[in-house]
């Protein structure tokens, strides 16, 4: 069983933070630290930059990931606070995503992940993405001279990078994948497939249910009998959670959960004490799907190498072997839901009659997230209803 688990082929869908306010205050908090400590003669201890320690890291990822099985395949997407794209591979480049679902044809030596242009696409997305983000953000500055109070107002809640649309677009590549390799049909469809089901797929589900494994371990034996593609999604966030984006992303996770799809997490603190030292979303998704979450240490874990080794090292495995490796546990989940307003965690809340948005104090004329409009509590049928969450 071990031979043939490390052989099936594995789709790698990762998501990359590359909020421009994010990285820009820590290369500037880099900058700062390194000079005092160069002064002392030592050597520098992060945060992490994103052009040099951050993507060094994920092309080591990257490759390796390749090396690990030639017909491993791997999408990047990378997401600003304006927008998420796939960056590899390349729409228009050379190795298009037809290539890498179908498996190379057009490809000399056959290999899904091209290192050489992993690398250029990589540089180049990212920086074409930070450059659109840029124009946005001045273009929103300008705007909010003109009108102060109004932008002030609609601009709090959106702060950080829109992981939920990355992921939105990691699932459906993710799907793409998966019809392309079970001859059209959809990956949603797989999990109802008993009647269909082959003789010796019948028996493997019946060795995993007598061994006690769990539902998503049988489902993975069964598609590697079958020679499929397993597939996962590992998050690399430094910004602070989009509070709005919090329904978006549990249903990510619950539509990810139901289609075996392991999400990973990763996030990079910058060491300083007010920024988050975690991200309390992305622990709540990772627990949903049985992934592996790691808040990287601030600190020279971050530097000079350093992340390339946190990151082969807790992430390379793929997740059928986990169970024997001793990687790092999510333990204290904080499953309280948070104020879609502040993003703090809260026990008792105001929800939106509307879209279930989540609110600690009452919005006082339209809900932020939906935009409806709250009814004054002259009656008990009100805009939004004072409930208590779990
Ligand atoms: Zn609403």
């Amino acid at each position: 069983m071990a031979s043939s688990s490390s052989s099936s082929p594995n789709l790698l869908t990762l998501i990359l933070d590359i909020t421009p306010s994010t990285w820009g205050q820590r290369k500037i908090i880099r900058s700062a630290k390194d000079k005092a400590l160069a002064a002392k003669n030592k050597s520098s201890a992060g945060p992490a930059t994103l052009m040099d320690d951050v993507l060094t890291a994920i092309l080591a990822l990257g490759v390796s990931f390749s090396c690990l099985n030639r017909d491993n395949a791997l999408v990047v997407i990378a997401a600003t606070e304006y927008e998420a794209a796939v960056i590899y591979p390349r729409k228009g480049g050379e190795g298009c995503m037809e290539d890498v679902v179908m498996g190379g044809s057009s490809g000399a030596c056959g290999e899904r992940v091209d290192a050489g242009l992993l690398n250029d696409y990589l540089r180049l997305g990212v920086a074409e993405l930070i450059n659109r983000a840029a124009e946005r953000s001045e273009k929103l500055n300008a705007e909010q001279g003109n009108d102060k109070e109004k932008s002030q107002s609609s601009s709090t809640p959106n702060k950080g990078a829109v992981i939920a649309s990355a992921l939105s677009i990691a699932l459906c590549t993710v799907n793409r994948f998966m019809v392309a390799h079970h001859a059209g049909v959809s990956a949603l469809a797989d999990t109802s497939y008993s009647s269909q089901r082959k003789d010796d797929e019948g028996i493997l589900a019946l060795m995993g249910g007598k061994s006690g494994s769990s539902k998503q371990q049988q489902q993975q034996a069964q598609n590697e009998a079958r020679g499929m593609l397993s597939s996962r999604a590992l998050i690399i966030q430094a910004s602070q959670d989009r509070t709005s984006d919090y329904n978006a992303l549990m249903n990510c996770a619950f539509a990810a959960n139901k289609s075996d799809i392991v999400i990973d997490g990763c996030f990079i603190p910058s060491g300083v004490q007010e920024d988050p030292k975690s991200s309390p979303f992305m622990e709540q998704i990772v627990d949903q799907t049985k992934g592996v979450y790691l808040s990287v240490p601030s600190g020279a874990a971050q530097v000079g190498g350093a992340l390339s080794e946190v990151l082969m090292s807790v992430f390379l495995p793929p997740p059928n072997i986990r169970s024997n490796m001793n990687l790092p546990k999510l333990n204290n989940v904080d499953f309280r839901a948070r104020c879609f307003e502040t993003g703090e965690s809260i026990d008792v809340a105001q929800i939106c009659n509307q879209c279930l948005s989540i609110f600690k104090v009452k919005p006082k004329d339209r809900c932020l997230t939906c935009g409806a409009k709250v009814k004054k509590r002259s009656s008990s049928t009100g805009g939004s209803k004072r409930l208590k969450v779990s």
